[in-house]
């Protein structure tokens, strides 16, 4: 197959542009030179001077919860308790089933309060809610929900909010809120199926090829796998795994052969600390939670290397932060002849002399340029005078380390395009850009979305970039980029095949 007659943006330093790109199989076997596209050839398809770029990887989602979330009901943009509630109101919930909600943040709201079970009862009566934060760091039930629990609601590393007479208010954080999701809002494989494979078309349409999926916890893998023997699975999918699922995994790993040609697993995934929205992020003024501290994570490292893994860390306080570096720094010895390829998730807030210490010591810089404007009055708040060093993308990218851009949908929309413009941007509204000093060029926005991420992967000979020999993943644009940002996806295609909208267009 040839295309033919566009704008090839190979992302490839050495040949940045070509007329043409001929396909063989699943995978780029060149450019085409002008003359050659004029010869006969089985398949020609005419770009008639649209723009072709590698498929976009969304570095951080949680695939199958964002997925579900699309038939969830919306809370985020609230403007207080009130329109929350009254978005609860309008919905209908089949008998035997969960009121399920996502996206609400009280920092948002005015008045600003933590919302209570009481709030939610008047509405939903015995049908059980539970409605997710919009960091995902914090539950708020009612309490037909909270009575599942028999009370049973602490546990290591999770808050449980209570009034003043000791009962529980409704909002669970941290480990608490995941455990409580764990036990008693358990969601079947067919409903997650029947979201992923909408999900799945839903990314393909936004020019996504590939994912680092986070939802290792949730069992994602064996629905990854489902999907695949099924062939319904038309993305790249590289799986976190859960750090303390580690023994369990590598077994089962060895049985399946340690992944496909979709889906690999990919890397342990440890949690340092919370969220700036809920206020739970690990701060060097000795503020926030602490989830795992500096030396879990390093003997964690070192169980990971041994059996072959990297580790993904959420960090974003300064102190988490800090603490994390320093676990990497300390067991360097351990996994650096291995090449291991270990990440930091977020890293939103830094202390200046820890920017530098991504590049030295060798760790990815995994972010979301859609946050740093879409939390932009959060952080002026609760970091006013610390922001210098937040979402710090460009400080670290000239610092040398390598820098991938995800989404973290469903907290962000899983659209890279936005996540591009907003990383160039630094605004997502009508305001001027939010410390621009930290904006992106599109070119490094699109290396951050498109090159990266597959060199995290470890798929960096065969994904990234339209080199021949590279799978044929990749995004025909309705215009460029690097000329207007506001560039729509016309069409997708992965391993060779149209996934999203064939031509002719
Ligand atoms: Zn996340």
């Amino acid at each position: 197959m040839i295309l033919a007659n566009g704008l090839i943006r190979t992302l490839d330093p050495q040949v940045r542009t070509q007329r043409a790109l001929a396909i063989a199989g699943e995978l780029v076997a060149g450019g085409v030179g002008v003359h050659e596209t004029a010869l006969a050839s089985p398949e020609v398809t005419d770009l008639q001077g649209l723009v072709v770029v590698p498929g976009f990887t969304d570095s951080h989602v949680h695939f199958p919860t964002w997925a579900l979330a699309q038939n969830e009901v919306a809370l985020d943009g609230c403007a207080n308790l009130d329109e929350a509630l009254q978005r609860l109101r309008e919905v209908e919930v089949p008998p035997g089933r969960w009121l399920r909600g996502y996206g609400w943040r009280s920092g948002d709201w005015q008045p600003q309060r933590d919302p209570t079970r009481q709030d939610l009862d008047a509405i939903t009566g015995d049908t059980p809610a539970g409605l997710i934060a919009k960091d995902y760091h914090s539950l708020w039930l009612n309490s037909a929900a909270l009575a599942l629990a028999n009370g049973e609601l602490e546990v290591a590393g999770g808050v449980v909010e209570r009034d003043a007479g000791g009962e529980p208010t409704g909002v669970l954080r941290e480990e608490a809120a995941w455990r409580f999701k764990e036990r008693h809002m358990t969601v079947s494989d067919t409903d997650y199926l029947e979201a992923m494979r909408a999900g799945i078309r839903l990314a393909n349409a936004r020019g996504v090829t590939a994912v680092h999926d986070k939802d290792g916890w949730l069992g994602a893998l064996r629905l990854w796998q489902q999907l695949e023997e099924r062939g319904q699975l038309t993305l790249r999918v590289w799986q976190s795994i859960p750090h303390d699922a580690l023994d369990a995994t590598v077994t089962v790993g060895l049985r399946s052969g340690l992944g496909s040609t979709y889906v690999k697993l990919g890397y342990l995934k440890v949690f340092m600390d919370g969220t700036l929205g809920s206020q739970t992020a690990w701060m060097l003024d000795g503020s926030g939670v602490q989830i795992t501290s500096g030396e879990e994570l390093a003997e964690i490292v070192r169980r990971g290397a041994a059996a072959g893994f990297p580790v993904a860390v959420h960090a974003i306080g300064d102190r988490a932060n800090r603490e994390a570096l320093d676990a990497f720094e300390e067991t360097k010895d351990v996994w650096g002849p291995l090449g291991l390829r270990h990440r930091i998730e977020h890293a939103q807030l830094l202390a200046p002399e820890d920017v530098d210490r991504f590049s030295a010591i060798g760790v990815t810089c995994s972010v979301q340029f859609t946050h740093a404007p879409s939390d932009r009055d959060l952080a002026d708040d609760y970091w006013a005078s610390k922001t210098d060093g937040a979402y710090a993308f460009r400080s670290l990218l000239h610092s040398g380390a390598v820098v991938v851009n995800g989404s973290d949908a469903p907290i962000e929309e899983l659209d890279p395009l936005a996540g591009i413009r907003a990383g160039v941007r630094r605004t997502i509204d009508d305001r001027p850009a939010w410390h621009p000093e930290q904006a992106l060029t599109v070119d490094e926005a699109f290396h951050a979305t498109c090159v990266a991420p597959a060199w995290l992967a470890r798929d960096e000979r065969r994904r990234g970039t339209l080199l021949p020999g590279h799978y044929a993943d990749l995004v025909v644009l309705d215009r460029d980029p690097w000329d207007d940002l506001d560039a729509q996806v016309v069409a997708t295609m992965v391993g060779g095949r149209w996934v999203h909208n064939p031509p002719p267009w």
